[in-house]
């Protein structure tokens, strides 16, 4: 096993509903509940779950873009939560993020160059004007764009081609991590293969390692070597990428991948589809005990008392589920 990049534990993340100055605070939406996990160097880890489970806050948790309410997380060895803002500044370019839609988190004033040349500038990575631009034009062939893609706006790209440049903006600051946020999610279908595949090619060249959060699994088991499955701010399941897939555990782990069609229409026709029962609940007022227990096909009366801890089943293959 690798070394450990990045640790999580018992990750928290309310959020208080209502407020506001004058009037009163009247819930708490418990976005994330206790989250745990860790994520080796040079691993990708896929972290799946449908709309509102709480993947993206506990992404933008690990980059400080949120304060955690509670919980630790430990990146290359120091403590998130309580660095300093001058450390954690300094800390920041080894973790990056790559957006959903590239397009609005690239500034439609600044030619593609300048984008990609803004960070290296600001944290003195390359001091030197001319030095800087053809740092820029390499980072553009190392994603598959050309030189003279440089003096471009965003708006003159393709969807595929501004993720390609989020994507060289990242690299450009070689960082130890980064977290793809739903990175494909918003493009077309024969476009989504590319960038997965670019960013498999990246992280064999330069040993990246990769949080890849998405809904879509499919996509995350392309790509991921192991896999967190949260529901409701909760994790219910993790294992390798082999295991997830073909042995889930958690009875939500085999809805979600039940849902997810197969090409042989064959053996589409014959296999079982698990149809979830009702809407995933508020978190501003989750269910009792298990909290997927309203919902769950197989769930017996202790569900609804007591809640299932994370527990090792078999070698890394870790499920929250009484049954497990
Ligand atoms: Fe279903 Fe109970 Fe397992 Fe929760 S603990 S997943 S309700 S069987």
């Amino acid at each position: 096993m690798s070394e450990t990049l990045l640790e999580v534990r018992d990750l928290v993340k309310h959020f208080p509903v209502g407020g506001g100055v004058l009037s009163k605070k009247t819930g708490i939406v418990r976005a994330v509940d206790g989250v745990s996990f860790d994520l080796h160097r040079g691993e990708t880890l896929g972290l799946v779950g449908e709309s509102g489970c709480g993947k993206t806050t506990t992404g933008r948790c690990i980059l400080q873009l949120e304060r955690p309410t509670s919980g630790t997380i430990r990146f290359q060895g120091e403590e998130l939560t309580t660095l300093p803002p001058t450390a954690m500044r300094k800390l920041r370019r080894h973790m990056q993020v790559i957006f959903q839609d590239p397009y609005s988190s690239l500034n439609p004033r600044m030619t593609i160059g300048q984008i990609i040349e803004e960070p290296l500038k600001v944290h003195a990575i390359v001091t030197e004007a001319p030095a800087r631009a053809e740092r820029a034009r390499d980072l553009l062939t190392q994603v598959g764009l050309l030189p003279q893609h440089a003096k471009r706006y965003p708006h003159q790209l393709s969807g595929g081609q501004r993720q390609r440049v989020g994507i060289a903006r990242a690299l450009a600051m070689e960082p130890a991590l980064i977290v793809c946020d739903e990175p494909v999610s918003a493009l077309d279908v024969s476009i989504q293969a590319q960038i997965v595949n670019l960013l498999e090619d990246l992280q064999g060249r330069f040993g990246l390692t990769y949080l890849f959060i998405a809904h879509d699994l499919s996509v995350v088991r392309h790509i991921s070597d192991r896999v967190v499955v949260m529901y409701l701010g909760k994790v219910v399941e993790i294992a390798d990428r082999t295991s997830l897939y073909e042995a889930p555990l958690h009875p939500y782990t085999r809805a979600l991948l039940s849902a997810v069609p197969i090409p042989d229409p064959k053996l589409e026709a014959r296999r079982e589809h698990i149809v979830l029962r009702g809407e995933v609940p508020s978190p501003l007022n989750p269910p009792s005990g298990c909290v997927f227990h309203p919902r769950c096909p197989v769930a017996i009366a202790r569900c609804a008392a007591e809640v299932p801890a994370l527990r090792e089943i078999t070698p890394g293959h870790c499920a929250a589920c009484h049954l497990a």
